[in-house]
């Protein structure tokens, strides 16, 4: 079936499409949206709003009857389509046998199994070099990713506070144009002044260490020479704070909500010895590039390190329920066993391991094995290159870089990184409807269009991306 151009769309479907925007518009604030552009309706800053009725693999079926391939994942959570039938069959199996519990003095399989799979599969560095570290040992669960980065920046501070360090360590080593969540602790160690800037006088102090972004590199400097000098910035700013940071934040090698920036994976083993020099822990942030995403199950393996603590939320449900996991070393966890309960990390959220959402994350660890998934994404990775290559000749392309499974293309004025568009030209935007009107949600970071289907797509699908990705950089970038 022909699935949007030229398609005779049902009148009655389109009308009540209609209504159930009308109806939302009533009643819901979305989230990350300047609420004025969806009311607008029409005009250059008008954002549709798209009523979705159902999914279906990588596809996203409209209230309508359009069918828009999910270009994104969902905001970065589908890993295995969406409405996979083996996921949705576990979750209403769990949702007959035990939907919820309390996780604080009561145990349940689903959180147990969960945490043992997570543990097994968790990135650990080769024995050799360090001696051979301890494993990640224990997980503690959170519901979304933003809650377990706070998870994870409470514990590593409260470790220290346990030990009886003196004078206290307060502070928190994060990476410039990093993200890592929007609730005030998680937004304080991120950098991106659009979500940062407003609220600054609310945050915590962090320090920002420059960022290993290739993209930044020097003319001619290639990206491991712009890792080493980032890593070299970061240990000055670790000897100029010495003794007063608990931990270094990090999103290892793709800064996703920054653009899709990526770096040398020798930036990581840097980072991780200096952490080791100072005592400090390394926090991972794989909330977006965990199971897969960069081509390895977790970002950190293709560095070869392991971090203290790891942050895994999003795909971890497969993309069916939100839930967070922090990995924590067993030296962390024991940091904390003591008479007092002050000692003790008195950290809780209501749905702390939900039994559906373990249960979900299950399913989908199932799904890795039985499909082969990071095996056949070593050949939809491929084939996205070799489908991104001839958009990398279009105008205004300042740079098309991947890992894995995601690609980003990046736009500027004259293909030249140093002139960016002007904001006001709303250019993402510009892209964002032409690619709907292609049958393709792709939703551009600013001005930089990317690719993070979820892994079930096929070369068809992927072909349809690429033709619509080219199709809307080419009208986004008319106006310029
Ligand atoms: C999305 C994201 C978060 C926050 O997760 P939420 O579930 O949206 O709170 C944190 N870190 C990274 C790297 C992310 O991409």
């Amino acid at each position: 079936m022909s699935t949007h151009d030229g398609a005779i769309l049902d009148d009655r479907a389109a009308a009540d499409a209609d209504r159930w925007r009308s109806r939302d518009l009533a009643v819901l604030w979305h989230p990350c949206t300047q609420m004025r552009e969806h009311h607008l309706g029409t005009g250059p800053d008008a954002l549709p709003l798209l009523p979705i009725a159902r999914g279906e693999g990588a596809w996203l079926v409209a209230q309508d009857g359009r069918r828009y391939l999910d270009a994104v994942s969902s905001w970065w959570v589908n890993l295995h389509g969406h409405a996979e039938p083996r996921i949705a069959a576990t979750i209403a199996r769990q949702a007959s046998t035990l939907e919820q519990v309390i996780l604080a003095g009561c145990s349940h399989p689903p959180a147990v199994e969960l945490a043992e799979r997570l543990l097994a599969i968790a990135p650990r560095e080769p024995a050799g070099n360090s001696g051979g570290r301890a494993p990640l040992a224990k997980v503690f669960y959170a519901d979304n990713g933003s809650a377990g980065i706070e998870v994870a920046l409470k514990m590593a501070f409260h470790w220290f506070r346990n030990r009886g360090d003196e004078p206290r360590r307060t502070k928190f080593v994060a990476l410039q144009n990093g993200y890592h969540g929007e609730t005030i602790g998680a937004l304080s160690v991120g950098d991106i002044p659009l979500y940062r800037r407003i609220y600054a006088p609310l945050l915590m102090d962090a320090i920002f260490a420059p960022s290993p972004d290739a993209y930044e590199a020097r003319d001619g400097q290639s990206a491991q020479a712009c890792a080493e000098d980032a890593a070299d910035a970061l240990a000055h700013l670790l000897d100029e704070h010495a003794g007063e940071i608990c931990a270094l934040v990090l999103e290892p090698l793709v800064q996703c909500a920054g653009g899709m920036r990526m770096h040398h994976p020798a930036y990581l083993r840097r980072a991780r010895e200096l952490c080791d020099v100072h005592g400090i822990f390394l926090i991972a942030d794989e909330i977006a590039v965990g199971f897969g995403r960069t081509g390895t199950m977790f970002a950190c393996e293709q560095a070869g390190v392991q971090p203290d603590l790891l942050c895994l939320s999003k795909g971890l449900t497969g993309g069916f329920l939100p839930l967070a996991a922090v990995l924590a070393t067993q030296a962390i966890y024991d940091g904390f066993l003591d008479a007092s309960r002050e000692r003790a990390f008195l950290h809780s959220h209501s749905y702390t391991g939900n039994p559906l959402a373990c249960a979900a994350a299950l399913a989908s660890l199932d799904i890795f094995g039985q499909d082969n998934v990071l095996e056949r994404n070593r050949a939809s990775a491929a084939r996205m290159a070799a489908l991104a290559a001839p958009i990398r000749g279009l105008p205004h392309l300042a740079d098309v870089r991947q890992a894995g499974m995601i690609v980003a293309f990046e736009l500027c004025r004259d293909g030249d990184r140093r002139a960016p568009f002007d904001p006001a030209l709303r250019i993402g935007l510009r892209a964002y409807r032409a690619a709907l009107a292609r049958g393709v949600l792709l939703r551009p970071l600013g001005d930089v269009l990317y690719w993070m289907p979820p892994y079930c797509i096929d070369d068809a699908q992927l072909a349809m991306l690429a033709d619509a990705t080219a199709a809307a950089i080419a009208e986004a970038t008319a106006c310029a």
